[in-house]
């Protein structure tokens, strides 16, 4: 059981205090019920610069877990793509260069970030068992 503990205002259990997981941010809103408390870890992206846009992030992922859902309480990574509110996330222009340093940061989410993703997602899901 984690040390830490968070208290969160629900719709129909009142004020509750929860253990916290080591890895939570500790975003926790407020007005909810009980089965819709949500844990977030730190958000990761994966942000490109494009020439035409500036940096535009294509997809972010988190670890998140509902720990009092009626269905299903194990952390999961979440990843959403974010266009943003009008930029079109997979039309950009890229000179040869800049292709280069696409493909360099992509293979370093590919082979960096995701697996430190998995590694948070298998201690989370370790943290969630005890
Ligand atoms: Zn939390």
């Amino acid at each position: 059981m984690s040390a830490r503990t968070v208290t969160v205002a629900t719709t129909d259990h009142g004020d509750i205090t929860i253990p916290e997981p080591s890895w939570c941010i500790g975003q926790h809103p407020e007005g909810a019920a009980k089965g819709d408390i949500s844990h977030l870890g730190k958000p990761v992206g994966l942000v490109v610069h494009t020439r035409c846009h500036g940096d535009v992030q294509l997809f972010g992922a988190r670890i998140v877990q509902f720990p009092y859902s009626t269905s299903d309480r194990k952390p999961f990574a979440s990843v959403e793509m974010d266009a943003g509110d009008y930029i079109d996330a997979g039309d950009h222009e890229y000179d040869d260069a800049a292709l280069q340093r696409l493909s360099a940061r992509l293979t370093g989410f590919a082979l960096e970030t995701l697996p430190q993703l998995r590694a948070a997602l298998a201690d989370a899901a370790e943290e969630a068992g005890r």
